[in-house]
Order: C-alpha cells, then structure tokens, then sequence
C-alpha cells in the first residue's frame, strides 16, 4: 500500500497573456508541478475571457491528483494580467492587450467560484516576486528584475515586498526614456528604452541595416525576406559570427548599459535580475553590461551589483502568479489559506 499522502500546499499559478491562459500547480519551493496552456478569449465580452481563465484553473486542477491517487488540496490562486490593474483589489482596469475586460473585478471573480484567496498583479511584478522568493534574488534584500521580451516590464521588489507605488503604477521601468529625441514607443513617449532595445526594436534595427544594402547570411535565415527577420534570427547570426546581426546587439547592449546605470543610480539595488524571451540571447553579454556601467553611472561601487539571468523562463507568469499567492500568505502569518478549496475545484 502507498503511504504517500494528499499534499495541502500546492497554488495554481495562472498567467493570462493576449493570446492565452498558461497555468500550472506549484509548491512553496516553487517547483512547478505541471502546466497547461490554453486559448485567452479577449475580443468576446468580459464573461468569456473569464471562462478562458476558469479552464485553465480547472485543467491544473484536475492534474492535482496525488501519488495516492487522492486530490491534492489547493491553497489558492495567483494571476498575473497584463496591466494597468490595481494589485490591491485585483481589478484589471484597461489592458490594451485585453478588450474583454474593463474595470473586471479578476481576483473576486475568481473567488468567488473557487472560494480560495486570489491574488492578482501584473506579469513583471510576479516574476520580480517569483524570482526574490525562489530564484535568482533569493537571499537579496532589494532586487530589481527586469523581463525583457516583445516588451520591457521591471519589477522593485524591497525588503521582498513589491514596490507598488500609490496606486500600484509603479515600476514601469521599459517606459523610462534614454532619448527625448528617440522613436516613439507605444506608450506615446519618445524613446522609451522599450521602444530602443524590446525584441521587436532588435528586428527593427537589422531590418534597418539590410534595408541599408548591407548583405547579411541574416537575410537567408529570414528566407531572404526582410520583413520575416525576427530578434531571434538576430541572435542565431550573432552567436554565427555575422557582424550586421552583431553591430545590433551591440547596439542593444550600449542602449540597455545606461539604462541599468540609471536604474543603479536611483535605486542601488543588491541584484539585478533579467529574464523574458530576450534575456537567453543577452545573456552572453550581461558581462559586458556590467563592466560598462562605471561609465553608464555615478555609483563607483556599481560593479558589485550582480547583473543575472532569472532562474525562471517561459513559465516565469506562472511561478509569479505562485509567488503573489504564497507571499500574501507569509504576510499574514503561517497559518493555512481559509477556505482551500479541495480540487478538482467546484463552482
Ligand atoms: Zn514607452
């Protein structure tokens, strides 16, 4: 007879993105257990991106089934959403990115189905949290994450609480400007560190470069279509030797030097932690970046700054949604979560 028994600490850890709903079971080690990844329905009203969500909760759930063959009990749920949203209430206001949801009040929704504590914030400050409690900023006071991908989110975490700001807008670091002069970024401010070094202003830049006659084997890994040339192709040509795909991470490196300069100059953090779809391919470079920042700000002590890659990659949303729901309950004492729900979860 198996003597393995139910397990009563494990969260489901959701993350909601524009194209889908990842989720997954995770452990207060921040192991995650398994995961799921379903379609995000975000163009069809408020109640049908919500039934995205429920399915992907409820198909983490029914993998909770223990080694005794019993269902595991889940303590809560954490999403990350894309922003703005209030961390506080866990309403997601407006997301762009989300037409479904407007003033949707997410986290009492959820629990009010599953009649577990939810937690919600926004995909930077979850993987920032995730990453403090069990990844790369562990042992760190203050740590600065940073995911760099199709966007640039940051994360303050201090004392390994999340720095919300005054009404949980804080921490918008991809939206800091280097170059008043520079391209307009999406957010309508001009040269937002997002718009200059995000995966897509690496695409941008080489597609710039070939379309200047440059002949590059860049071209051939993109069928020899400039319009197909994507960040990643950059960086398989870059890591091949091909120099107009390394002139632009190069370039990339430069911008993202004074940007962490910037940020050591006004926050000092203890570690600073990089993760997202781009970091893989920054991170023969977080060296360089490192070195150059004497120059990049005035901290003379800023080379003792750790600059890391994140321990978590794609499953970074669901390990922070994890992290916002472990966290609040380490907030609030180490007794258990009212009301766990046992899984498969009922409505
Ligand atoms: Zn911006």
């Amino acid at each position: 007879m198996s003597s393995v028994a139910v397990r009563d600490d494990l969260v489901i850890g959701v993350d909601i993105g524009g194209t889908k709903v990842a989720a997954g079971l995770v452990d207060p080690s921040g192991e995650i257990l398994c995961h799921n990844r379903n379609p995000m329905v975000c163009n069809d009203g408020a109640e049908n991106g919500l039934a995205s969500v429920t399915k992907a909760i409820e198909t983490a759930s029914a993998q909770a089934v223990s080694a005794a063959g019993k269902h595991n009990l889940i303590r809560g749920v954490g999403i990350c959403s894309p922003g703005p949203l209030d961390p506080k209430t866990g309403v997601v206001i407006n997301p762009p990115n989300l037409p479904c949801w407007r003033n949707f009040p997410l986290a009492a929704e959820v629990a009010h189905i599953y009649r577990v504590r939810v937690k919600v914030d926004n995909d930077a400050n979850a993987a920032g949290l995730a990453e403090t409690l069990w990844g790369a900023g562990r042992g760190y006071h203050n740590v600065f994450y940073v995911t760099l991908g199709t966007g640039i989110g940051t994360a303050i975490l201090i004392g390994g609480r999340i720095y919300h700001g005054r009404t949980g807008a804080a921490a918008e670091g991809g939206h800091m400007s280097i170059d008043y002069k520079g391209p307009r970024c999406g957010c309508g401010k001009p040269g937002c560190i997002e718009i200059l070094a995000a995966g897509p202003a690496i695409a941008r830049r080489a597609r710039a470069k070939l379309e200047s006659g440059r002949s590059s084997s860049l071209l051939d890994l993109a069928g020899g279509k400039i319009e197909r040339v994507t960040s990643e192709m950059v960086g398989q040509a870059a890591a091949a030797g091909y120099s107009a795909a390394s002139e632009v991470l190069q370039e990339t490196v430069e911008l993202l030097s004074f940007w962490f300069g910037n940020i050591v100059d006004l926050l000092e953090p203890d570690v600073m932690i990089v993760g997202g779809g781009v970091a893989s391919m920054l991170k023969p470079f977080l060296g360089e970046i490192r070195d150059r920042l004497p120059g990049c700000c005035v901290n003379q002590r800023c080379k003792e700054i750790p600059l890391v890659s994140a321990r978590y990659g794609e499953d970074a949303g669901i390990a922070g949604g994890a992290a916002l729901c472990f966290d609040a309950a380490r907030n609030n004492g180490s007794t258990p979560i009212v009301g766990a729900a046992e899984v498969p979860v009922t409505r």
